[in-house]
């Protein structure tokens, strides 16, 4: 059996239901970044999402797939304010890209869903694009749900990004719902909830019975883009297997566990909540060595400056007690780091 493909919506995009996210790169040297992304393609890898603001991911891109351009399909993002900027953007991402266009061209993590009229100028300037033949399609990523739902409703993209893993929620689901209603593609980012989740055919399988869904997987190491394409000839099945192991593991979690999405931001205190309250598992699930070097320290440090306001509380979806969540995690983080505690 094959790796199913998708279509993304309106944009008419027909791609394996296994895409590439570049973000992770940015930590590679060039020419491993190039090996992974050259293997990535040859493997069956047609998707390449990547964006402005990861430093030189595009160039990355540019320097393992220009040859193959036509073959792929690249989706970038800008996270430019206004329209100035948003020119000189795009104009970098074609120059470091070696191409004429993108096929996706989004706003990247938007506050707001930007509209024709609204002032700003920023979607007509998109549109323009659009008639140069600079941008092929129209896309928005986004961190809020309510954002995301805006977009949607607008009508007026033709990609949602958005975070989603078997670990998200009704709401996130729905999402999904929404976007093919709307005939819209849905870029799956966080597939692996940040490292909470660490096996890969469970993340896989789950996507599987979406189809408007492809999810980018970000990729740092060889060996971890090998298990992403092995599911282009072994896509995992979500058989009662794996539905059971993926049940078994939100039962493990509890559901009283932090999903990293951020709603609840930002803190007034610049307390970086959405990795803080989950320090626990991700010290746990994921390699620990990084979460507890001195950035991550002294991030974590800053839950002692917690003013007990309420407001990340009151956000969460979830209905956790997120300064209580802070705390417990920040107390488990200061044992392992005494080597209190073994992890
Ligand atoms: S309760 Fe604490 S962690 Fe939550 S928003 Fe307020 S200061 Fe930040
Ligand atoms: S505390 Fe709640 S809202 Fe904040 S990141 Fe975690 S799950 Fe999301």
């Amino acid at each position: 059996m094959k790796c199913k493909t998708v279509t993304l919506g309106s944009t008419g995009i027909v791609t394996p239901q296994n895409g590439f996210g570049a973000l992770p790169i940015q930590r590679d040297d060039l020419e491993t970044a190039a090996a992974i992304l050259r293997r990535a393609y040859e493997g069956g890898m047609t998707f390449f999402d990547t964006a402005r603001a990861y430093s030189d991911s595009e160039e990355k891109v540019g320097y393992a797939l220009s040859d193959v351009r036509d073959s792929i399909f690249i989706a970038t993002k800008t996270m430019a304010k206004n329209t100035e900027d948003m020119k000189k953007q795009l104009d970098t991402s074609l120059h470091n890209l070696k191409t004429d266009h993108v096929d996706i061209y989004q706003f990247h993590c938007a506050g707001t869903v930007y509209k024709p009229g609204d002032g700003t100028g920023m979607y007509e300037l998109m549109e323009d694009f659009k008639r140069q033949g600079m941008v092929r399609h129209i896309g928005i990523t986004a961190h809020k749900i309510g954002v995301a739902e805006e977009a949607v409703d607008s009508g007026l993209y033709e990609t949602l990004q958005f975070p989603f893993s078997y670990l998200s929620g009704e709401r996130e689901i729905a999402l999904t719902k929404r976007c093919a209603e709307h005939n819209m593609g849905f870029i799956a980012m966080k597939g692996l909830a940040g490292g909470l989740i660490n096996n890969y055919k469970m993340a896989f399988a789950f996507m599987t019975p979406y189809d408007n869904v492809v999810p980018i997987w970000g990729v740092q190491r060889m060996s971890e883009l090998e298990e992403w394409l092995s599911c282009m000839d072994n896509p995992p099945e979500l058989d009662d297997e794996i539905r059971k192991m993926i049940e078994d593991d939100k039962k493990a979690l509890d559901g009283e566990f932090c999903r990293g999405c951020g709603y609840c931001m930002p803190c007034p205190m610049g307390i970086e909540i959405n990795n803080c309250a989950r320090m626990s598992l991700m010290l746990r699930r994921a390699p620990s060595a990084n979460w507890l070097n001195e950035h991550w320290q002294e991030e974590m440090k800053k839950i002692e400056t917690c003013i007990e306001c309420g407001a990340c509380r009151s956000k969460c979806p979830y209905e956790l007690n997120t300064p209580e969540l802070l705390k417990k995690n920040y107390e488990d983080y200061k044992r392992v780091l005494a080597g209190e505690v073994e992890v």
